[in-house]
């Protein structure tokens, strides 16, 4: 974690590339950008799972898949799911391949979240209630997950569009990163501003934790917001304790412009001197005043 005096000479710095570039711009490159299209809390939440939990790999790749669940979910996804019956699945996944996901996988998703909202009411009183039933944040993510993915009749699904293979990945229940379960938390409570909804009021931004993609490790490691090697839990941990000394009541308010910041190619996957002398972290970053000083 950093010290008190380097947060003191970091917060001004990460707080201008949070404030002054226009990071609202690139919604679009992001998969917020669906759960954007939406007004109604309840269409929201379940529309930001199902993005945030397919958003890995390549987002020309994944985003066409979103899309395609989306449109046929209708203009009112929430309503969809709670009516939905397994024998309607395989129109709505039809050709449904990603990476490690199958028909299968989004099919326990989608009920899941459909039977969540019939029993708890929303998402976010499924999270709430797996908070109150976990010993703690992590524990509370992986509740949460374990909650959607238990929801769903999954033998009938297994049997109407074959064996799912991904669902770990999909909605991870370990003790991992869970880049993308923290990303979706961001969303729904963070804010509201461009980016973030702020729609879960009963959770507080301050309990949050980053989503630790590889551009959040490589800038948090550049700026001494770490210390550790290896990506994961601990460290996403880490960085938040460095960042809640900045931005004691909103820590993860960096993450959407750092993860961007390193996405753009303002600070290229292999930093050269010239990115580095225009960059507005170069005076706390140690690659950036290395590479400077040559
Ligand atoms: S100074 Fe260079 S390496 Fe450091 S954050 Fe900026 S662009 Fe990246």
């Amino acid at each position: 974690m950093v010290s008190r005096a380097r947060a003191a000479r970091l917060k001004p710095l990460l707080d201008a590339v949070a404030d002054d570039r226009p990071w609202a711009d690139r919604v679009r490159f992001d998969p917020v950008e669906f759960p954007h299209r939406y007004e109604a809390p309840r269409d929201v939440e379940v529309v930001a799972l199902l993005s945030a939990s397919l958003a890995y790999g390549r987002a020309d790749l994944f985003k066409p898949k979103i899309e395609s669940v989306l449109e046929k979910l209708g203009a009112r996804p929430a309503a969809r799911l709670k009516a939905l019956e397994v024998s309607q699945l395989a129109g709505l996944l039809d050709g449904f391949v990603y990476r490690f996901n199958l028909p299968a996988d989004v099919g326990v998703l989608l009920m899941g979240m459909g039977a969540c909202l019939r029993t708890h009411g929303s998402l976010e009183a499924t999270f709430l209630e797996a908070r109150r039933t976990s010993p703690d944040y992590r524990a509370a993510l992986s509740t949460f997950a374990r909650t959607v993915r238990d929801a769903a009749p999954r033998a009938e699904i297994v049997r109407a569009l074959g064996p799912t293979r991904g669902l770990d990945h999909l909605l991870p229940v370990g003790d991992g990163a869970a880049k993308r379960l923290s990303l979706y938390l961001r969303w729904m409570v963070r804010g509201p501003d461009a980016i973030d909804f702020g729609i879960w009021t009963l959770v507080k931004p301050a309990e949050l934790v980053i989503p630790l993609d590889t551009h959040i490790a490589r800038l948090s490691t550049f700026l001494g917001l770490t210390t550790r090697q290896t990506r994961g839990w601990a460290m996403a941990e880490e960085i938040t304790a460095s960042l809640r000394q900045l931005a004691p009541d909103d820590p993860v308010r960096y993450d959407f412009s750092l993860c961007h910041f390193g996405m753009s190619g303002a600070c290229p996957a292999r930093p050269v001197e010239a990115s580095c002398r225009r960059c507005p972290l170069k005076a706390e970053c140690r690659v950036g005043r290395k590479l400077v000083r040559r």
